[in-house]
């Protein structure tokens, strides 16, 4: 609790920013400690995809932290490990996807992914495969490597000196086509440029890919074109690039399918999970890889050099297990993937706002881009801070929303993500869109729209 004595000696995000104290959640909404409530829009940062305060998540919690909260990942594993590897695996796309590594969140998994990857190609005596190419407007978290493998410009600025070479290619923005196409004269360039880079990177010296199925953070749910996936997976077989699909955001049915890259039916080599894989509940991140990798390592040197203090932690997953058991049960996913259909029919309610250039997305997975213009896709200088102050505007009538910028000045411009919890009713959704165009219109009033 606290106390008149108490000093506020918190490090936060924005610096200059007050926030208001959180007080409880339940289902699809937040309180705050001065009563205000809050629709949960993007379930955070996309992270909480059952709700908040289910009881039956709450139970697993308890339990697991009465029998044990911790226990080293080199001295024993537990039966909630077991079970949230066992019903992640039931979750992926093939059988070959068997073994799940468990991490803290989606940076750390993400760099694991990377790292296994690497140490494979060693084992099975390619150790000159060892670049990873990207895709620009991306995001793979905030860790180095992974800032480095990322594609937002602005996050990178601050430190290129501590960068390795990552190669990047133009991402699948339809919207602003990298290539100045239309959907009729669209031939994939996007993923022929992967092609081109491995040609000129040396196909012998590429270890993997990775992107995000749809791109989240840095765009705001960027849908690729059908073919586009299957064309990337094509060029990763003929180069013998390992697939790492980045299911951070997309992954664990955000998106109406168990994960992403199944709306396309391609299978990846290693997928990587975190956000909805715990809801939010703990700390939870996981790579799934191919049976192919882990038996190279397995048969190879016999240990992955790696670990975390907190990799396989019993409180974390059993919270997975819990989370994957419950959507399960209520067959979330399925509600997801009819719900998302509803809320982005909704949202393209908002393309009559003149700020509004683009609604997109997956399932419950959507983005809204906003533009200066809408004949030219203008976007809104970077110093503008429209999408954050449209979340703001939001916020204050109690809708949370992820705004976001591609950061890549001049390319393309401010989003609002939305991703709220399954379990959201089509009212909620009609209070969501219509908070939201409030929000947007009262920006629009202040740049004289
Ligand atoms: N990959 C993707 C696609 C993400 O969206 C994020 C987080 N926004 C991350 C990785 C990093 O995850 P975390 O913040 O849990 O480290």
């Amino acid at each position: 609790m606290l106390s008149e004595h108490m000093e506020n000696h918190v490090f936060y995000r924005n610096l200059r920013k007050t926030y208001p104290v959180v007080d409880r959640g339940e289902g699809i909404h937040i309180w705050d400690k001065d009563g205000n409530r809050y629709i949960d829009g993007s379930g955070g940062a996309c992270v909480v995809s059952l709700g908040h305060g289910v009881p039956e998540i709450l139970e697993a919690m308890k339990e697991q932290a009465a029998r044990i909260s911790f226990a080293h990942g080199s001295h024993f594993t537990s039966e909630a490990a077991r079970e949230c590897a066992d019903r992640l695996v039931r979750l992926a796309p093939d059988p070959s996807l068997s073994r799940v590594y468990f991490l803290s969140g989606g940076s750390e998994a993400v760099e694991t992914a990377v790292k296994v990857v690497r140490q494979y190609w060693r084992e099975v005596g390619r150790p000159d495969k060892y670049k990873v190419i990207s895709r620009w407007v991306s995001f793979h978290g905030n860790t180095m490597g992974a800032v480095a493998l990322g594609g937002h410009t602005a996050r990178r600025r601050h430190y290129h000196p501590h960068f390795l070479h990552t190669p990047h290619i133009e991402p699948a923005y339809c919207y602003r086509c990298p290539f100045g196409r239309e959907p009729q004269t669209c031939s994939l360039e996007c993923a022929e440029q992967l092609e081109r880079t491995i040609k000129y990177e040396g196909p012998d010296a590429v270890a993997a890919f990775i992107a995000e199925p749809v791109v989240g953070a840095t765009a705001g749910a960027l849908v690729p074109r059908d073919g586009y996936w299957q064309r990337i997976r094509e060029i990763c077989d003929t180069y013998e690039v390992k697939l790492i699909a980045d299911e951070v955001m997309t992954g664990v049915g955000r998106t109406g399918r168990n994960f992403c890259l199944d709306h396309w039916s391609v299978v990846p080599d290693v997928i990587v999970s975190a956000k909805g894989l715990s809801s939010g509940y703990t700390p939870l991140g996981a790579v799934i890889v191919k049976e192919e990798i882990h038996d190279a390592i397995r048969s190879g040197s016999g240990a992955f050099v790696h670990g975390h203090t907190y990799s396989q932690n019993p409180l974390s997953v059993a919270v997975g297990a819990a989370v994957l058991r419950y959507l399960e049960e209520k067959d979330l996913i399925a509600r997801c993937a009819t719900m998302g259909e509803v809320f982005l029919e909704k949202l393209r309610g908002l393309l009559e706002r003149p700020m509004v250039g683009d609604v997109r997305g997956l399932g419950l997975f959507a983005g809204v881009e906003l533009v200066q213009n809408k004949e030219t896709k203008a976007p809104f200088a970077p110093s503008g801070k429209i999408s954050a102050r449209v979340a703001q505007e939001a916020f204050r009538r109690g809708l949370i929303t992820y705004p976001g910028s591609g950061g890549a000045d001049g390319i393309n411009g401010d989003h609002i993500l939305l991703a709220p919890p399954f379990i959201i009713t089509e009212e909620e959704l009609d209070e969501i869109v219509r908070i939201l165009g409030e929000a947007i219109q009262a920006v629009e009033k202040e740049v004289g729209m």
